[in-house]
């Protein structure tokens, strides 16, 4: 039933004892990387986990201004890995590892497989995206450290997807919640019967966007199958770093790995345990590039009461939302700075934009609508079309995912209070 009994299963007051001893090396470890030298780490005393709170928050800005290497503590010689984040174009938010880091790394991918019920001589198709995303290298060693056949599809193709789950038998996937939805309508106009087409697959692991209970019950209700939320960001190395158990009740987060804070994003306080917060993570085992108190903008709470599971480490609820303006969409991590950035610099652009983002079938469509000077709509139409291909074309470059762009007049797009409406999140999820 546990991939690591003892450390899954381990009492709270070991548990203590364990994240305290790997906070004190963790910290000291960091005070080698130029950037936390900087901010004087190494005079900070830890004696108690408490003693967590004097120290200083590390945000993606952060990383932004390390880059490249200021946040590595080790020699170059011992990095093996680079990962970063998704959606992020400009100064990338850039995670090392080290031969270490990714051997951990794995075993807690491993851990939460396990414990959904992944099993040597599954067979495991991977639809996430490979390369500099986590996602799929994540749980691809993951997957073949458990003993599974692994066959890294990435997303897109569906049909192959489809073909590939029924001819080689696939029990177990790993898929982005909108992607699971589409596949499940592609499964159904082509006549596939989950049943009888698919009918060794049992798991559905939904990771890296936000999904609701409904979205979760469509998919487990076509295919006939069982799904998992889990989480992760790269900036604590991917997947794995907090996944539901069987129970379904929250996300067990790894303390053995993470040490977990739940704060209020204004006043930077601890909230009290059960409130909604934003979660901020401590690496405790990394070694290439430790993280102290990272914020990571996502809202969660910390669940009180022990998992039927047996399971000792604290769960957290559902991911509800973002303390920042970051978009999830289809997958990719996108801020409105970067939609604003492309249009700002184009002459015959005016002051006001919006993004709009509805369902389309399954799928995230987003719209750019876009103020231009008035002059703009005088004359050549030929010139606005070009503008608006140039709009699509650059977006497309800034933010991976292509928008339709709509030309709008001066004064017609929303203010509120006197400030521009940027963003209207019209998605069902
Ligand atoms: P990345 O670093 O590109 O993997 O993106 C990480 C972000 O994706 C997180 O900070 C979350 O905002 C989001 N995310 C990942 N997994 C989930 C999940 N299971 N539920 C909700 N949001 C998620
Ligand atoms: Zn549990």
């Amino acid at each position: 039933m546990y991939w690591d009994r003892k450390t899954e299963t381990i009492s709270r007051d070991k548990l203590e004892e364990l994240q305290l001893r790997r906070l004190k090396e963790t910290v000291a470890k960091a005070a080698d990387s130029p950037y936390y030298n900087a901010l004087g780490l190494k005079d900070y005393r830890i004696t108690t986990l408490s003693d967590i709170e004097k120290l200083p928050f590390t945000t993606k800005q952060d990383l932004r201004e390390a880059y490249p290497y200021g946040m590595v503590c080790v020699p170059k010689q011992k990095l093996v890995r680079l990962h970063s984040s998704s959606g992020t174009t400009g100064t990338p938010t850039v995670v090392f590892h080290t031969i270490g880091d990714i051997d951990t790394w794995t075993d807690l991918v491993a851990r939460c497989l396990y414990m959904i019920g992944v099993r040597k001589g599954d067979i495991f198709q991977n639809m996430i995206g490979y390369g500099l995303f986590t996602g799929g290298l994540g749980l691809h060693y993951g997957a073949e450290l458990l003993g599974c056949l692994t066959i890294p599809t990435g997303p897109g193709n569906t049909k192959r997807q489809l073909r590939f789950m029924r001819d080689f038998e696939v029990s177990v996937v790993h898929v982005i919640p909108s992607y699971a939805l589409h596949l499940a309508d592609t499964a159904e106009s082509l006549g596939v019967v989950p049943k009888r087409d698919l009918p060794r697959f049992r798991i559905a692991i939904l990771g890296a966007e936000p999904h609701s209970e409904k979205t979760r019950k469509k998919v487990e209700n076509f295919f006939g199958i069982r799904a998992f939320n889990s989480y992760g960001l790269a900036e604590m190395n991917g997947p794995g770093v907090a996944f539901e158990c069987q129970e379904k009740q929250g996300m067990h987060i790894w303390e053995d790995a993470y040490l977990v804070e739940v704060i209020n994003p204004h006043t930077l306080a601890h909230v009290k345990p059960g409130e909604i917060g934003e979660l901020v993570l401590t690496t405790l085992t990394r070694e290439g590039m430790p993280i102290i108190r990272y914020r990571t903008r996502d809202l969660t709470a910390l669940m009180s009461g022990e998992c039927a599971c047996g399971r000792t480490h604290h769960r957290i609820k559902r991911i509800s939302g973002r303390s920042d303006d970051m978009l999830i969409i289809k997958g990719v991590n996108i801020f409105p700075m970067q939609v604003e950035q492309v249009l700002m610099g184009k002459e015959g652009v005016g002051r006001n934009y919006q993004i709009i983002l509805e369902s389309r079938g399954h799928n995230d469509h987003m719209i750019v609508r876009v103020e231009l000077d008035s002059n703009m709509f005088v004359g050549d139409l030929n010139k606005l079309e070009e503008l608006k291909n140039r709009i699509i074309r650059d977006l497309r470059d800034e933010i991976l995912i292509t928008p339709e762009v709509e030309l709008c007049e001066v004064g017609s797009l929303p203010i509120s209070g006197g400030k521009a409406v940027r963003v209207v999140d019209a998605r069902e999820i």
